[in-house]
């Protein structure tokens, strides 16, 4: 799995020069009391500007331009915002999320498209585990209503909850007013389960890197991307990642632990808040292996989808493979989009760039993804990263053209962003070109996904967990 960045398909990559932030005020105030406001434990201003500890600037990567510190204006940061615009995100919320009626209408689609009927039921994506003193985000409206009928409080109030919570942006009990203030002050040690904002970055083009230190301490990296009618957010599963792919920021900084589903889906509301406007679609491309932590992970999807109000085909999972996760993934169904990043046609290439695929080889990998296609009836995403004199060669596009040959599949082809701990460099334009003309000469569908935000580190890759 790799990366991020979500781009501009098919064009051209007139890299903006990058005017670089440090926020401003990282999170949105809370639509509530003073005290409330005063309670919460969202910094009210960025911590430092500059680099951070770690030493790595965004200069770090070669040939990378150093940038002005930005005058650009962000995203507005108003929960306030959302607040005033709650009726219409309900209202579109309602209209994104999979009712029964377009779940019936989707699945006929998907398995219409299918040379094969699906062949096994759909199960139903994971919830969180409900246990006590868990944080209450991440929790369906059903659990958080029994919870509050534990803590004596009728009925109607897990409605309220899940509303502050998921459209408000409540960080804490404290914030959700409409709870009586004896209750709140008695359950003071109930966490929501948000982050905070330690830093964020802005590029030119507007995307937005933060580094978001979660409750234990530990620092990980998401990315907000906007395009006029699209908000994508990149989040991260795993605090850094075991596959050490041999191009990759994250793998080189080695893997500290799989982040809870509060965790993922705190990412996806952080950048709501911040941009103030509603995310549209999430990609799990940042750091860390979706499927190495699946559990959370579909439980997040269920969460992003059902309380979020985010349709089901507006969320992507990437992997770079592991053994039998693909099967298990099919077995949900789901109508999200599965993206595989392949990186090379080869076994003996791509163990060289993916150091994990020695223990899942591409024969079995790509069984797995037809098994998957077959099961699931969705087409799938491939990722390709090209870097020069290494993969990109007529040869490699003929090997890559033949192994997917026959196969339900769209190639994304991801020119290389550069980072300082790896010496691979990005193919020219030509060289992408004759590349995508030997698969389009195979009649491999295929598009070009120059990565947003390279300037600033957030792009497919470079992401860890540092200010830059
Ligand atoms: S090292 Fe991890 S985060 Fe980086 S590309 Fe590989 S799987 Fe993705």
């Amino acid at each position: 799995m790799t990366k991020r960045a979500i781009a501009h398909k098919n064009s051209v990559s007139k890299s903006p020069v990058i005017k670089k932030s440090v926020a401003k005020s990282p999170v949105p105030k809370s639509p509530v009391t003073k005290k409330s406001v005063a309670n919460s434990p969202v910094p009210k201003s960025p911590v430092r500007r500059g680099k951070g500890p770690e030493g790595q600037g965004s200069g770090g990567a070669e040939g990378q331009r150093k940038t002005p510190v930005a005058k650009t204006p962000v995203p507005k940061s108003s929960v306030g915002k959302i607040s005033l615009r709650k009726k219409s995100v309900l209202k579109k919320s309602a209209s994104n999320a999979e009712t029964p009626k377009n779940q019936k209408r989707q699945h006929f689609r998907g398995a219409k498209s299918s040379h094969d009927q699906p062949k096994i039921q759909p199960r139903p994506l994971p919830q969180t585990k409900y246990e006590n003193n868990i944080p209450l985000l991440g929790l369906s409206l059903s659990q958080l209503t029994e919870w509050v009928q534990q803590q004596d409080q009728p009925a109607y109030r897990g409605k309220q909850l899940h509303q502050w919570i998921y459209q408000q942006g409540a960080k804490t009990l404290e914030d959700i007013t409409v709870f009586p203030k004896q209750w709140r002050e008695n359950h003071q040690d109930v966490a929501i389960g948000r982050s905070q904002i330690l830093h964020r970055s802005v590029a030119l083009d507007q995307t937005v890197k933060y580094l978001l230190q979660l409750a234990d301490g530990q620092i990980i990296e998401t990315v907000g991307i906007p395009t006029q009618k699209r908000l994508t957010v990149c989040v991260s599963s795993q605090v850094g990642c075991p596959m050490a792919c041999d191009f990759c920021a994250t793998g080189k900084g080695g893997f500290t632990r799989n982040l809870a589903v509060h965790e993922i889906v705190d990412q996806v509301l952080t950048v709501q808040e911040d941009f103030g406007r509603r995310v549209s679609h999430v990609v799990f491309m940042g750091m860390g292996e979706p499927l190495l932590n699946t559990e959370n992970v579909l439980a997040a999807v269920r969460c992003l989808n059902q309380d979020v109000g985010i349709g089901q085909r507006h969320l992507t999972i990437s992997t770079v493979g592991v053994r039998d996760r693909l099967s298990q993934l099919a077995q949900y169904q789901g109508q999200f989009t599965l993206a595989v990043s392949l990186h090379a046609a080869n076994q003996a290439l791509r163990e060289k760039l993916i150091p994990s695929a020695k223990h899942f080889p591409l024969d079995q990998l790509m069984a797995e993804c037809r098994e998957y296609v077959n099961i699931t009836g969705r087409r799938l995403s491939i990722e390709y990263i090209l870097l020069a004199g290494l993969n990109d060669a007529h040869a490699h596009a003929i090997e890559l053209a033949n192994l997917l040959r026959g196969f339900q599949c769209h190639v994304n082809l991801i020119p290389y962003n550069p980072v300082k701990e790896a010496d691979y460099k990005r193919p020219t334009p030509q060289e992408i070109q004759a590349f995508i003309d030997g698969l389009q000469q195979r009649h491999i569908a295929v598009s070009v996904r120059y990565s947003r935000g390279l300037e600033a580190d957030a792009a497919c890759g470079q992401l860890r967990a540092s200010r830059s």
